[in-house]
């Protein structure tokens, strides 16, 4: 196990809404850091500005805070290896792009990306290459180059990529990666407004804010060989570099698409954590979901942060893809719903009962926490099982009013002799009503579903609701004396 304090980073590009591998793998960053007694640091991404979405740097701020992942750096709360944003650090790029050319492992390049270098990447494809930059200003001297510049001509910085040989890349996961250099590209470095690439600009802060763990998605595994060329190339230290498992769609064929995501919020899941909250997951649920699909701690263990914190591995994470099962998402959250305390789940649901512009009570709210804990899948169920509680009437369905085997007639008879019974009784605790209906259906002769199925639509709206003397008792006697005769109306209507 890793022993001396971890430096990991989260280093998200803020080009769009934050998904779940933003978040399974900021959550491994974090879980490193914590362990260790180190820091695990937000840095954005952002020198694709053609990509940058508005409100998107908010937003993985937001979701990372929101899923308990607090970062000891970053671009809001500062930390002395400053500043956290990109952009803010053009001057940091430009000055190690020169020491790069300065050692001869870069150079500028003045070609421009237009018809002329189309071509000859069409060539190079008919020749059955892989597209590359031709090295057309790999050899043009310092003298001539710095000529160029001070004439003001536009020009890239490119890595100068050993041809001979081959370059032997360690990844935790998946052992020695072996490239041939010939087959490796002379890659952007520094782009004509002056910006940097991810490759160096991630290698350059990588360094410079002290990581000690890379942790990053597998679509990196390409340009790897490039970057243990650019870390080398400076004489620096190589962190420990980890490539996280890929997701794949449910059915484990190829990734999530943009329609999968759409068909799949459509059913009450989604791969973006905005939209796990509105959905009504917790992050406890998210978390200890996403921990698992990559992570090869027993598959059906339910971990609280703590927990995770003591367990966490980089030895037992694992490459193999993982299919995303929203399923097993479900499971998670309930349970996490099931492990809150009253209070804080009371507070939890709060929003969402808000958001029907329902108007909780406090007291009410706590006393129907036992109801329906176990019913809730996502903190939203509460609406379906606990919003008849803080409505003023309900509108029950009049054909759910009829008991099976009846018809309207003899239903609303039902509901009258129990509003009988019912109004009779000096308070409606729970125990005495019931007993006082059980009563009622004994000498009725009728089932028990068929007169409590009656009463259930008439209090709380529903065919489905928590245990329905308990809830009429928290309903209070007069709203549900009131719903039974407003119940019988609809039925002798009919
Ligand atoms: N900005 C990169 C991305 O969003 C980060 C990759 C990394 O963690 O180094 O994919």
């Amino acid at each position: 196990m890793q022993t001396k304090p971890a430096r990991t980073r989260i280093a998200p590009s803020p080009t769009g809404h934050m998904h779940l591998g933003t978040a399974r793998t900021a959550l491994y960053d974090y879980l490193l850091a914590k362990q260790t007694g180190g820091q695990f640091i937000l840095r954005i991404e952002d020198t694709d500005v053609k990509r940058t979405v508005a409100g998107a740097e908010q937003e993985i701020m937001d979701g990372l805070r929101w899923l308990g992942l607090d970062y000891d750096e970053g671009p809001d709360v500062g930390g002395k290896f400053g500043p956290y944003r990109q952009t803010e650090r053009r001057e940091i790029y430009r000055h190690h792009a020169k020491i790069l050319i300065d050692k001869g492992h870069a150079y500028p390049c003045f070609c421009k990306p237009d018809e002329l270098e189309k071509k000859k990447r069409q060539e190079q494809m008919k020749r059955k290459e892989n597209p590359h930059y031709d090295g057309t200003c790999r050899n043009i001297s310092p003298d001539d180059a710095a000529k160029r510049i001070a004439n003001g001509e536009a020009h890239t910085v490119r890595f100068k990529m050993p041809h001979d040989g081959v370059t032997i890349a360690h990844d935790h996961l998946r052992g020695e990666i072996k490239t041939e250099n010939k087959q490796l590209n002379d890659q952007v470095l520094l782009k004509t407004d002056g910006l940097p690439t991810y490759h160096l600009a991630a290698i350059v802060d990588d360094h410079e804010m002290q990581i000690t763990h890379v942790l990053r998605g597998s679509e990196w595994l390409g340009t790897f060989p490039l970057h243990v060329n650019i870390v080398r190339a400076f004489g620096w230290d190589e962190p420990i570099w980890i490539h996280l498992s890929v997701f794949l769609k449910p059915s484990g064929k190829g990734k999530m698409s943009k329609r999968e995501a759409a068909e799949a919020m459509k059913d009450g899941h989604s791969i973006f954590i905005k939209d796990m909250q509105t959905l009504g997951f917790t992050p406890e649920g998210v978390l200890n979901w996403s921990a698992l699909m990559g992570w090869g701690v027993a598959e059906d263990d339910v971990l609280n942060m703590k927990q995770m914190i003591e367990r966490f591995s980089i030895d037992s994470l694992t490459a193999s893809p993982a299919a995303i099962n929203f399923q097993r998402l479900d499971h998670f959250n309930a349970t996490h719903i099931r492990l809150l305390t009253s209070e804080d789940l009371a507070a939890r649901l709060k929003p969402y009962f808000s958001r029907e512009g329902l108007t909780v009570n406090d007291e009410t709210l706590l006393k129907i926490i036992p109801l329906i804990r176990e019913r809730l899948t996502t903190l939203d169920d509460c609406i379906s099982f606990g919003g008849f509680f803080f409505k003023e009437d309900v509108n029950p369905n009049s054909e759910d009013l009829i008991a099976k085997g009846l018809d309207a007639k003899q239903s609303a008879e039902i509901a009258k002799k129990s509003l009988q019974i019912l109004s009779g009784l000096s308070s409606i605790d729970h125990a005495v009503a019931e007993s006082a209906m059980r009563a009622y259906v004994e000498e009725s002769g009728l089932g028990p579903n068929q007169i409590f199925g009656i009463l259930r639509v008439a209090v709380t709206g529903q065919k489905v609701s928590p245990p329905l003397f308990e809830s009429m008792e928290i309903i209070g006697r007069e709203k549900c004396l009131q719903r039974i005769q407003n119940a019988i109306e609809i039925l002798e209507k009919m």
